[in-house]
């Protein structure tokens, strides 16, 4: 551990003022921070809490009812990064499609939806279009390809977000949010100057050990001194303006809409869509696709996960019916979610312990 991290952890370990709420946001920290055994330093008046940063997670139910309705009745070759894969529609899933005939494929980047799509014309070719500002630069250049090739037989269906009115629905969930630094890479930091001061606060944290305990000790040490704060911690990757190509080409391509988050409802403009330019390439503008108001499984709390108004293990489902490899929600899932890392790092570990102490 390097001398700024020593410094930071001993800002954790010995803070003993009032309870503070810090939410990562991101799916990747949540993880991170249980990978490396960060929550054990924790003190008890320090309570860190998952948010909706995992874009598979927060995808509601409606959306995999489109996904299926376009695999199973309109006969579109469905191509999906793979979590989204097992994520349950009302009725089935997308496996559960391919197991019916659907043409269901996964692919590791929107190129290859878009090269499939050129290399088999006959062939109606959608790409599920999920992500935050850190992915959607890649499904804007696969579809600009599309429109400037004539590849006619690509869509995308969206269900692109955007972070920073969710940040604003999310206000009093917590007292600062850790920033994810991969979407602030893209969008830059202004934006979150802008939630400082009407009163969200929050710092920019990378994804090393000692950049995540710089994080946690800055919010902690800014919080203590009581008056509004952003700080950027991952400034070898973040800077002010951001990505400006990237935010020119979702510029480009895509317009702001409102977006149903899961848990957290609709949210006004904290999604993206094709703009009229690019309209022919939407699939349910291309398919006549109906607004789908989907059904998730009554018992499963991955909506009160998201918001950080639960811990997974609150969940009655949790590592008994649902578990990473029978999972009943999106949490459960994706790499990123909540309910997988606390089952992954927290949970698994707990069972061996007990099986050690009855031995
Ligand atoms: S444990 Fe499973 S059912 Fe419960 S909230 Fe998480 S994903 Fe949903």
């Amino acid at each position: 551990m390097n001398e700024q991290a020593l410094k930071a952890k001993a800002i954790i370990e010995n803070y003993s003022g009032p309870e503070l709420r810090i939410m990562e946001v991101c799916g990747t920290h949540t993880h991170e921070i249980f990978r490396m055994g960060i929550r054990s330093i924790l003190p008890e008046n320090v309570n860190l809490i998952s948010g909706p940063g995992c874009p598979v997670c927060v995808t509601p139910v409606g959306f995999i009812d489109e996904a299926l309705m376009l695999a199973l009745e309109k006969n579109v070759t469905i191509c999906t990064f793979g979590d989204l894969v097992r994520v349950p529609g009302s009725e089935t899933s997308l496996a559960g499609a391919r197991s019916q005939g659907a043409r269901v494929q996964v692919v590791y980047s929107p190129l290859d939806a878009y090269e499939l799509a050129r290399d088999n014309p006959d062939e109606q070719v959608c790409f599920l279009a999920v992500g935050f500002e850190t992915t959607t630069p890649a499904a804007c250049i696969a579809v600009d390809k599309a429109r400037e090739n004539g590849v006619d037989n690509f869509t995308l269906l969206t269900a692109n977000k955007t972070m920073v009115n969710a940040y604003r629905a999310l206000k009093g969930s917590a007292d600062a949010f850790l920033y994810p630094g991969h979407v602030n890479a893209i969008t830059g930091t202004s934006a979150c100057e802008k939630l400082a001061e009407e009163g969200i606060y929050g710092v920019v944290a990378g994804f090393t050990a000692s950049e995540l305990l710089t994080a946690i000790a800055v919010t902690i040490t800014r919080l203590t001194e009581g008056k509004p704060f952003f700080e950027n911690c991952y400034p070898r990757v973040v800077t002010r303006e951001g990505s400006v190509k990237g935010m020119r080409l979702m510029e480009k391509v895509m317009e702001p809409c409102d977006a149903e988050w899961r848990g957290l409802g609709v949210i006004p403009d904290s999604g993206l869509r094709l703009n009229d330019e690019y309209r022919n390439f939407d699939a349910r503008f291309r398919f006549d696709i109906p607004e789908i108001r989907g059904k998730g499984n009554p018992a499963c709390r991955c909506g009160d996960v998201l918001q950080g108004k639960c811990r997974p293990s609150d969940c009655p489902l949790f590592g008994k019916v649902c578990t990473p490899q029978h999972a009943v929600g999106s949490c459960m899932v994706s790499n990123e979610g909540t309910c997988s890392a606390y089952y992954q790092y927290d949970f698994i570990l707990q069972q061996a312990r007990q099986q050690a102490a009855q031995k």
